[in-house]
């Protein structure tokens, strides 16, 4: 009989069965989903990266849980913000002095 190698893993397949990738199949679950559309980048909260550090000063006063990111534009720097969930939106929005039109601004 002729060992024949799975494609999938390169392990030794038995009677056309591959030994190997059930096990791989089952050493790695899926990653549990996050919650749908979070975290949220938005560029309409965002800033410029000279503006960061007073910002963060701001929300860790505020305990306000986002972060600055580069916008990934190369002849500007813009930052976008990362928003972790609602409830970081919300404070954001209110420190910001904008109005929450729920879910309408910024998404
Ligand atoms: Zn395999």
């Amino acid at each position: 009989m002729t060992a024949v190698k799975c494609k999938k893993c390169g392990g030794t397949k038995q009677k056309g069965v591959c030994l190997i990738c059930p096990m791989l199949a089952a050493a790695t679950p899926p990653a549990a989903p996050a919650p749908a559309g979070w975290p949220k980048r938005s560029r309409a909260l965002g800033a410029f990266a000279r503006q960061v550090p007073e910002l963060n000063a701001r929300n860790k006063r505020l305990g306000i849980n986002v972060s600055y990111e580069s916008a990934g534009s190369p002849d500007s720097d813009a930052v976008d913000c990362i928003i972790p969930d609602r409830n970081e939106r919300k404070k954001l929005l209110k420190a910001e002095g904008a109005h929450d039109r729920d879910g309408g601004y910024g998404d």
